[in-house]
């Protein structure tokens, strides 16, 4: 069986592996769950592993198998499986339980322990490759109705638990009615949180760099949201005309952008970083000023990566209410299909230099 794979710790890696077929049975208790793959997304974070910044080749192997954003459709169950079923579409979760508490209850995105597990990324292989087995408990049904947005169900379920994350921390204040909300980059993760705060009647202005026109700019107006390009309106423009935000989902992949934020949130405000930054950058920040106005205005800012079954599912729900409020705006996120995991080298090329395409995805097979 093909498969798109990295040798961790060698930069521009990327090479077509070789791996057997997996079997149900490779999974305990008759709870396998195998899955013919349809299509799988990559990211920055795909990137960067195959820039050898982190990524770890699971034991006994000196190759990882890349992609985390999986999409594919049930072909054989074992015994024990009673949520899904051959023939239903399926997306499935990336990370894998260690031995902390959060591990023990479901709960591997919030796991104590540094060392993490996760699909396609640290330690256990990716999606990118014609099959996959694993345990129904990491297993998400995909709607029908939603095949078309495929991809995205896992990048959703990350802005899904950003979101979730502010309005579970913000219960510290008793009462939070987050008013008017910034989401700093417009790439996937920006964009669908933009929808998921849209979907909550929040006013939100969706901040990057382009200029429009732009295919951003669209989208993120077409959820209903205030497009602002960084290039025409600076950051502390944009809270002087409009008012300072209640909660900022920051996306850009920018560390200097991340800081920069914290400068404008509003009293009582929540930030709600989900960059990966894998470089070595530092810069100067005011510190002195964000310590006062941080303590002064009792603001909170929140770390939060990966997602759980419980957001998938949140963040699937959120995608077929948004597809029926602001019908085929989600898909144009999905701009850049490559066909056949032959294509590997085509897909990381358009992933660093394709500065047009907000989603590349590989078309692994039809179904
Ligand atoms: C993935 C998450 C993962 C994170 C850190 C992101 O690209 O979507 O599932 O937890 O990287 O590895
Ligand atoms: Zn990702």
């Amino acid at each position: 069986m093909k498969a798109i794979a990295v040798r961790p710790g060698t930069p521009n890696s990327v090479h077509l592996a070789d791996l057997p077929k997996p079997k149900i049975q490779d999974i305990p208790g008759g709870r396998g769950v195998l899955v013919k793959v349809l299509k799988v997304g990559v990211d920055a974070t795909d990137r960067e592993i195959n820039d050898a910044l982190y990524g770890k080749a699971p034991e006994g192997y000196d190759f990882l198998v890349i992609g985390h954003e999986c999409f594919g459709i049930v072909v054989e169950t074992g015994p024990a499986v009673t949520r899904v079923k051959a023939g239903d579409y399926v997306t499935c979760t990336v990370r894998r339980p260690g031995t902390s508490i959060y591990d023990h209850i479901g709960r591997s995105d919030i796991t104590s322990e540094e060392e993490y597990y996760e699909r396609g990324i640290n330690l256990r292989h990716g999606y990118l490759t014609e099959f996959f087995v694993d345990d129904e408990e990491f297993m998400v049904r995909m709607p029908v109705g939603l095949k078309h947005l495929n991809v995205l169900a896992e990048p959703m379920s990350c802005a899904a638990k950003a979101v979730e994350q502010a309005f579970l921390a913000q219960r510290r204040l008793q009462v939070w009615n987050p008013r008017r909300a910034w989401v700093t980059g417009a790439g996937q993760i920006g964009l669908l949180a933009t929808l998921i705060l849209r979907l909550r009647g929040i006013q939100v202005f969706t901040l990057a760099r382009g200029k429009k026109p732009n295919l951003k700019a669209e989208i993120a107006e077409g959820f209903g949201a205030t497009y602002v390009s960084t290039s025409d309106t600076s950051l502390s423009q944009l809270a002087a005309s409009h008012g300072k935000p209640d909660l900022i989902i920051e996306a850009t992949g920018n560390s200097a952008i991340a800081f920069e934020a914290m400068e404008i949130l509003g009293h009582n405000g929540c930030i709600v970083w989900t960059s990966i930054t894998g470089g070595q950058r530092s810069i100067q920040v005011p510190s002195d000023a964000v310590n006062l106005h941080w303590v002064l205005g009792n603001k909170l800012l929140v770390g939060s990566v990966n997602a759980n079954f419980r957001h998938f599912e949140s963040g699937i729900a959120d995608l077929a209410l948004g597809e029926v409020t602001w019908p085929g705006v989600i898909q144009k996120i999905l701009t850049t299909p490559v066909k056949g995991l032959d294509q590997y080298r085509e897909m990381m090329r358009l992933l660093v230099e394709d500065k047009d395409a907000l989603k590349v995805y590989v078309d692994v097979a039809e179904g």
